[in-house]
């Protein structure tokens, strides 16, 4: 296939979108693995057709408005760089491109501009997203003559906006101190779970680790970065880049959307003044669940109530890190417990950061059928390592009558010591 992107007329990214463009081969592998081509069935609902459609846009032969719902419709689960051979940076191309895009975006719905705007300036914001839930748990009594869109997100939406206790700024190893670490508290987690950081420090301080929670830590930039807002994901993660320590062993995240995002800053910041910080930065962030896994449980986990726990790859743990086995070993020590996998466990349940917002339809699908695989496991607890997978899959459970507990690694291992 021939090649005629300007890479000099698109930016300091043209030359890593059009190195992206040319490196797929169009064998297809990737086909099967995509929800979103399983959902639609449509070629250019594939990566396949996005990268056609992307290359396309870039030479100009194609509108940014016509390629635009197609990539939108993209998960950015990653299972397609899983599936494909010679192993196209497809993440780098789909976040590069949406940012390409956004400056020629057509104007959609007063409702996708706005629902748009909740993704851009108040989820990464934790005061700002505990107000907006209040506001939609209200709202949810009129969900009956809202918008059919609006309505399904209220429905994402918890029963209650839980209490967080207050964590202190060091929290001691207890016993012989083992490692430092510094605490990425996320923004959506500490709104939704506050209570996975609460039970992560439990289970790091008994294991002999230090953890160190920074002040002024904000949203790490990964929602706003995958939706292609470069600018304002740069501004986020400049401020992480200030505050956290570099006196410690690693910064460790317990959202895998996070450390995915996070995984990205060497693109996100080149060509900046900011790139060598950044990038070091980027070298100590580590999945707790990673971290915990290689330093191993000095305190062993007791024995819980649980025969059967499902464990579900977080596409941006599994797909995007390429961490399957750690969050698994660690499941496995707790006594006497079988860990399960769903049968469709390399495909996403359709949370994808902001996706269920963005999308609500294909998520909803994708969201049942995840649901109804978990069920088929016969486990009577969803263990997981990402507040979105969480939210997600506990809302679609609830909505088959399913009451299984939804919970992270951490706290499985938090309730194995008590
Ligand atoms: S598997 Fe990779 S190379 Fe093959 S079509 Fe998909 S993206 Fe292109
Ligand atoms: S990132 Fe996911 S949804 Fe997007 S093209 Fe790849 S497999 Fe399909």
């Amino acid at each position: 296939m021939q090649h005629n992107i300007p890479v000099d007329r698109l930016g300091p990214n043209g030359s890593a979108m059009a190195s992206a463009v040319k490196s797929c081969v169009h064998c297809g592998f990737c086909l099967p693995a995509c929800p979103t081509y399983q959902v639609l069935g449509q070629e250019m609902d594939s990566p396949r057709g996005r990268i056609l459609l992307m290359k396309n846009v870039l030479e100009g032969t194609l509108s940014v408005q016509e390629a635009q719902p197609f990539v939108d419709r993209c998960l950015g689960c990653m299972a397609c760089t899983t599936a494909c051979p010679p192993d196209v940076p497809y993440g780098d191309l789909l976040i590069l491109f949406r940012s390409y895009a956004e400056n020629n975006r057509a104007n959609g719905s007063i409702l996708d501009t706005w629902l748009r705007q909740i993704v851009l300036e108040i989820m990464p914001y934790p005061a700002r997203f505990r107000a907006a839930m209040l506001l939609g748990m209200f709202a949810r009594s009129f969900k009956a003559v809202l918008p059919k869109k609006l309505a399904t997100i209220l429905d994402l939406l918890p029963s209650d906006v839980p209490t967080s206790n207050h964590i202190p700024d060091i929290i001691p190893a207890i016993g012989r101190k083992r490692a430092r670490v510094a605490l990425m508290q996320g923004c959506v987690q500490s709104v939704l779970a506050p209570a996975i950081n609460e039970a992560t420090v439990r289970v790091l301080s008994k294991n002999g680790v230090e953890v160190v929670i920074p002040r002024g830590q904000g949203c790490c930039g990964a929602l706003t970065l995958h939706s292609g807002s470069l600018e304002k994901s740069r501004k986020l993660a400049l401020r992480n880049l200030r505050v956290f320590p570099t006196d410690v062993d690693a910064v460790l995240t317990t959202a895998a959307g996070c450390g995915s995002g996070i995984s990205e800053y060497e693109m996100l910041f080149n060509s900046t003044d900011d790139l060598t910080i950044a990038r070091d930065f980027a070298n100590r962030v580590q999945d707790v669940t990673v971290f915990l896994d290689e330093l191993g449980l000095s305190h062993l986990p007791g024995p819980i109530n649980l025969k059967k726990v499902a464990y579900h790859d977080a596409c941006h743990l599994s797909h995007a890190q390429g961490v399957r086995d750690a969050p698994r070993r660690l499941m496995e020590q707790v006594p006497d417990v079988e860990v399960v996998n769903p049968s469709d466990g390399e495909t996403c349940c359709g949370s994808a950061g902001i996706y269920n917002i963005e999308q609500p339809e294909i998520a909803e699908q994708l969201g049942a059928r995840k649901a109804a695989k978990v069920i088929e496991t016969g486990a009577s607890v969803l263990v997981t390592t990402n507040i979105g997978c969480i939210t997600q899959i506990e809302s679609h459970l609830r909505v088959m009558n399913n009451k299984m507990p939804v919970m992270h690694v951490m706290e499985m291992l938090d309730n194995s010591y008590e």
